[in-house]
């Protein structure tokens, strides 16, 4: 099923795109939560985490390279932290996969 995350991929609703490969799009969250607060999200329709399955391995892999990436691109390289929520009782709003990439503020242990 198709959500808003299919319309940023193809344009049809505007973003802050921050990187693009073969296999995955990030974005600003619209609503951030931290200084650097970006979405990653692979193109392919995956609704969420516990939704991959072995053939999707080569994807999850490149997604955490990207994020990594992603981070060293925005000058955090060195300390961000990443967040899926998996189901709408861990918090998932939005039923593609996404991986949030928040830092640029002190980050706390135990997230809420
Ligand atoms: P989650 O709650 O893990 O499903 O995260 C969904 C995230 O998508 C939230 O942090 C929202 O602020 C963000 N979001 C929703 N709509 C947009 C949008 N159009 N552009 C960017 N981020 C969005």
């Amino acid at each position: 099923m198709p959500t808003l995350f299919s319309k940023i991929i193809a344009r049809e609703i505007p973003a802050d795109i921050v990187y693009e490969d073969e296999m995955c799009l990030a974005f600003r969250d619209i609503n951030p939560q931290a200084p650097v607060h970006v979405l990653l999200i692979p193109k392919q329709e995956i609704p969420k985490l516990a939704d991959a399955a072995a053939p999707d391995q080569a994807l999850l892999g490149h997604m955490m390279l990207a994020a990594g990436k992603v981070a060293r691109q925005l000058g955090v390289g060195d300390a961000f932290r990443l967040v899926i929520n998996n189901g709408a009782e861990a918090g998932q709003t939005v039923f593609h996969l996404h991986l949030h990439i928040l830092a640029g503020r002190p980050l706390h242990w135990p997230p809420g």
